[in-house]
């Protein structure tokens, strides 16, 4: 026999009823009322032949009829390709084709780019949320139980070192994830979750699926809004709130002197790199960041850091979540000592158990039952553990290691300085040398960066160029595209 647990939203509708599972805007809905908002949902998508094993893509906004339309296709036993709408139609048909699937449900606000990707799969059917409502009800057998092997999510990673990978992540990997958060962060009987992520990112859709088995409120908001999500934080009426720097960024800036009510107890900071300058000003404010580190293949945070570390241990991204493990392998596939850096490797029941289509980045990937990250960290001696950055944007000059983010924080101290990148380049001397590229409104000259980074930085370390450009390339998940930055060098 598979193993498996109830179907999580059945037992939570069942369990506690009538307590609130979701607010947005100015309506909120019980884990009774989700449950029956869900079922017609899936009736719905039952009259249109969506039915156990096919593989549904979904290009949706943070909405209520999202998350019906989530839970529907796991009633159905469908499996969810999860779409991010800032790609473009070519993206995002690479993706439906890739995973095989059968069906698009779209928002009616992604109309053309549904009707572009229509036009170039001939293999997809399309649906908007509003054809959808209005079908009638076709009576299905939901699914009385869910295995945890079985795939509930096919998600892309963003692309950042290449061209994005569907991670397949089963009913187990969530379960495991929303077990070891609640192990970590512990569960509060007043907890409510702010999401204003993207639901179609591991971080939005976790905190969906910690909601209907925690049994906690989920506040959603369409998009993020930092004057919202601060008068939320200064409410009371939110205890854990998930933010990527930028967010945190916005956040921050707006909120001068003011405090976030005491019953806010966790930032849960994720996704990237956190800036040690925002780290301190959230000291500084009292605001409990917990860093975390996590990727879609860990079904979002695998390493978090809590508040009582976080002044000692500045910059680090914690420790493993209870269910996981974790270790740094050197080039050598030695294991690491501690303070020495090498690939972070990870094991866990939240892990992938691999990528569709990707036979050799599957091979690459999974090692003894351990995955292979492909960011390069270490560990200190009392287990927490320090991210420092992409082992494949690593810069080896003259035989030392230089790690582009180093730089890039350096730079990004200099007030003027928007954004920064940093990459290796080619040098008949040293094999590679680093080179900057900034963005500032105003003119800014080369020495005058580097002025400021002698003072920061080994001389190793310095960028042999700095080169001003408009704009940072980024990708669908807003994160810098440092391999597009190449472009940009013109002798
Ligand atoms: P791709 O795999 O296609 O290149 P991606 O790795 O950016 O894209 P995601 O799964 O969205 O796709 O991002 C996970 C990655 O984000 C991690 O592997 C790591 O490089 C980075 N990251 C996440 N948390 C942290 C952190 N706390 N510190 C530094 N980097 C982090
Ligand atoms: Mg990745």
């Amino acid at each position: 026999m598979e193993e498996s647990i109830p179907n999580w939203l059945m037992q939570r509708a069942y369990l506690t009823p009538s307590r609130i599972g979701l607010v947005f805007r100015e309506q909120s809905w019980t884990f009774a009322h989700m449950k029956e908002c869900v079922f017609n949902f899936a009736g719905k998508l039952s009259s249109l032949s969506i039915a156990e094993g096919m593989r549904v893509g979904i290009l949706m906004k943070n909405s209520p009829e999202t998350i019906w339309a989530i839970h529907a296709l796991q009633q159905l036993g469908a499996e969810i390709v999860f779409l991010n709408h800032r790609l473009t139609s070519e993206e995002i048909t690479f993706q439906l084709e890739d995973s095989e699937a059968s069906i698009l449900i779209y928002h009616s606000d992604f109309n053309d780019i549904a009707h572009q990707i229509h036009g170039d799969y001939k293999g997809i059917s399309i649906y908007s949320q509003v054809e959808i409502e209005q079908c009638t009800v076709k009576k299905f057998a939901n699914v009385n139980e869910f295995q945890l092997k079985k795939t509930c999510s096919i998600m892309y990673t963003s692309g950042t070192t290449g061209k994005p990978k569907g991670v397949l992540q089963t009913y187990g990997n969530h379960w495991w994830s929303a077990t070891g958060s609640a192990l970590n962060l512990g569960l509060h009987s007043d907890d409510s979750w702010l999401c204003a992520v993207p639901l179609f990112h591991i971080s939005g859709l976790s905190i969906l699926m910690r909601s209907i088995i925690y049994g906690m409120p989920v506040y959603l908001m369409e998009q993020f809004d930092e004057q919202k999500a601060n008068a939320l934080l200064q409410s009371g009426k939110i205890t854990i709130m998930s933010v990527v720097s930028a967010m945190l960024n916005r956040m921050l800036n707006l909120l001068n002197d003011e405090k976030y009510h005491e019953n806010f107890r966790c930032m849960l900071l994720g996704g990237g790199a956190a800036r040690l300058h925002q780290l301190e000003q959230c000291r500084d404010k009292g605001i409990p960041v917990f860093q975390t580190y996590g990727m879609t293949e860990t079904s979002s945070q695998i390493v978090t850091l809590s508040p009582e570390d976080s002044l000692l241990k500045l910059g680090s991204a914690g420790k493993p979540l209870f269910p996981s493990q974790l270790k740094i392998l050197t080039e050598t596939d030695r294991n690491a000592v501690a303070g020495e850096a090498g690939e972070i490797i990870v094991k866990g029941p939240n892990v992938t158990q691999g990528y569709i289509n990707r036979i050799e980045a599957n091979d690459k990937a999974f090692v003894d039952g351990w995955f292979r990250t492909g960011d390069i960290g270490y560990v200190d001696k009392e287990g927490f553990l320090y991210v420092l950055d992409r082992r494949s944007d690593l810069i080896i000059s003259g035989g030392e290691n230089i790690y582009p983010a180093e730089i890039e924080e350096v730079i990004l101290e200099m007030d003027e300085i928007k954004e920064a990148g940093v990459i290796g380049v080619e040098d008949a001397i040293w094999g590679k040398v680093p080179y900057a590229f900034i963005v500032s409104d105003r003119r800014l000259e080369e020495v005058d960066v580097l002025n400021y980074c002698r003072t920061k930085l080994a001389a190793y370390k310095l960028p042999k160029r700095v080169i001003q450009i408009e704009a940072i390339p980024r990708n669908g998940a807003n994160k810098v595209m440092r391999r597009h930055l190449l472009q940009f060098i013109h002798e």
